[in-house]
């Protein structure tokens, strides 16, 4: 078990415009879901704080000092905040293990992603052009980038720094103030990475961390007049209402939202290998991931046989502490959200679904304080049941059978969501036909749950709209500007005797 007592958490204040201030709004309380401790009680951004930050970003954004800064001197702030991010690995993935209840070696794996994404985008400022267009007339045209101004990213509890990294470093890198506002389950991390980011010498004012209640300072960012775009992560239902509150200032908004990601696994597929990916896919995270593999679509011709092969490892998978290097599921985030999941499983019964394996908590004393729920395997229910079409968020795979490509990418296809699939198959024109046919925003064939930050990420209808990560990342937050520039120095011709005769 890796011994975490020397690392000692944030003090619980907030970054409010560059200062540490003790929030004035309500009472957040971050636990350890693994035992029940708690971490830190602490009090979240009131509208107040709110904007007091939002004044002390409009001001370090306007600043010369940062406005005035080419490209690749901004860059070294990006590239110093990921040489932070690493010099802290271990504390980090500590801290947000306490959050979240996620693994050590998930946590890790998601610092080292967060520094990565620092990384990626100093190089993408280092490295982007602006466009001269292809003069059409008398004028010489170019295309220029221009930073939106305040933006603001609001993130799900579920892998804080890494969804941070990927607003925040783009947004910084294209020269706006970020107010960061994390979920209240996880508000350590997020503010752990302000200390880093201060320390990386950010000037004052242009980043905030403001944990609060989505209603209080959530709001205040989506509505303020002053702030240009907010790039949101986090359930359809709350970004459906941001949509409509953005719409009324026009302002633009990205929304990464939930998914049902159907995982089709076809009579040729390597058994081993898909087994391993399936499990990995659905039940890493304790399947708190938006793009979790929740839907098994299995050949029918395969199904008796795969199946049971699947429940039998998934039975053998380690669930325990986080801190335990062995532990492949861990707690979840919170007792509540435990008891959400195990609700839908008794839903799903009550549809008619047949529990294969799991289906509980785990019963012994090591789990008995934590937000455990065992890895869960359901069958014997339709595509249309509630259980297959709403985001459970946790540990719960259903399994249903197909008979062909037409039948699975209907079935793939009847769903709100569409954020990711995955298809397992040694036939790779099948997988490049199956995946051109299916709607999600990522495929992933033979493999689930890679990700690059050099690769655009983001989902279809009810999952979301625009892309994060990639190149094309960093100029979400910026404003495009053309200018015309004569090339003639001559009276326009229009102007003819008019001019003449003045
Ligand atoms: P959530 O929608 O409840 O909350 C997300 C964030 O929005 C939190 O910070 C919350 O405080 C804030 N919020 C809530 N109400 C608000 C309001 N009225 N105005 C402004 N902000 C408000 O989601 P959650 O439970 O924290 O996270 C789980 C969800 O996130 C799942 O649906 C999951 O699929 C989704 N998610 C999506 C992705 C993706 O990239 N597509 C990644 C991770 C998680």
């Amino acid at each position: 078990m890796y011994d975490a007592s020397n690392i000692t958490l944030p003090d619980g204040k907030l970054f409010v415009g560059g200062e540490w201030e003790t929030g004035t709004g309500a009472e957040i309380t971050s636990i350890f879901p693994a035992d029940g401790s708690v971490n830190r009680v602490l009090h979240g951004a009131s509208r107040a704080d709110g904007e007091r930050a939002i004044a002390r970003a409009i001001a370090a954004q306007a600043d010369p000092a940062w406005r005035g800064l080419k490209p690749h001197e901004r860059a070294r702030f990006l590239y110093a905040i990921a040489d932070g991010i690493e010099a802290n690995i271990d504390r980090i993935a500590v801290i947000q293990s306490r959050d979240t209840g996620k693994t050590l070696s998930e946590t890790r794996a998601l610092a080292g992603s967060a520094a990565g994404t620092f990384r990626y985008f100093g190089a993408v400022l280092e490295t982007s052009d602006e466009d001269l267009t292809v003069q059409r007339g008398n004028a010489l045209t170019l295309s220029v980038f221009e930073p939106l101004g305040l933006v603001a990213a609001i993130t799900p509890w579920n892998s804080p720094i890494a969804s941070d990294a990927q607003k925040i470093a783009p947004a910084l890198a294209a020269g706006n103030a970020v107010l960061l506002k994390p979920a209240s389950w996880s508000p350590l991390v997020s503010l752990e990475l302000a200390r880093i980011v201060e320390e990386a010498g950010l000037p004052k004012g242009l980043f905030s961390v403001l944990p609060g209640a989505g209603r209080e300072i959530g709001n205040l960012l989506v509505e303020h007049p002053d702030i240009a775009r907010v790039s949101f992560t986090g359930g359809t239902s709350t970004g459906r209402m941001l949509a409509r509150q953005a719409a009324e200032k026009l302002m633009p908004v990205s929304l990464e939202l939930g998914g049902k990601s159907p995982t089709i696994v076809f009579e040729d597929a390597d058994i081993n290998q898909t087994i391993a990916g399936v499990m990995f896919g659905v039940f890493s995270s304790t399947g708190q991931s938006c793009i979790a593999g929740a839907r098994l679509f299995v050949q029918r011709s395969i199904y008796d046989e795969f199946v049971p092969k699947l429940v039998a490892a998934t039975k053998r998978l380690k669930v325990g502490h986080p801190f335990d290097p062995a532990t492949q599921v861990a707690s979840m985030v919170h007792f509540e959200h435990r008891d959400s999941v195990a609700q839908y499983v008794t839903m799903a019964r009550a549809e008619g679904a047949e529990v294969l394996c799991g289906g509980e908590a785990p019963d012994g004393d090591e789990y008995k304080n934590g937000a455990y729920y065992l890895p869960t395997i359901l069958a014997g229910v339709g595509n249309d049941a509630r259980i297959c079409r709403e985001e459970v968020f946790g540990p719960v795979l259903v399994v249903l059978p197909f008979d062909d490509e037409a039948d699975v990418i209907a079935q793939s296809n009847d769903n709100d969501y569409g954020l990711a699939s995955g298809l397992w198959t040694r036939d790779f024109p099948k997988a490049w036909r199956v995946g051109r046919a299916i709607s999600t925003g990522t495929v992933w064939v033979n493999t689930y749950k890679q990700f690059s930050i050099s690769t655009p990420f983001g989902g279809e209808k009810d999952s979301g709209m625009g892309r994060e990560k990639g190149r094309e990342g960093m100029r979400a937050y910026m404003a495009q500007k053309s200018f015309y520039v004569d090339l003639i120095g001559a009276p326009h011709p229009w102007a003819g005797a008019a001019l003449e005769a003045s």
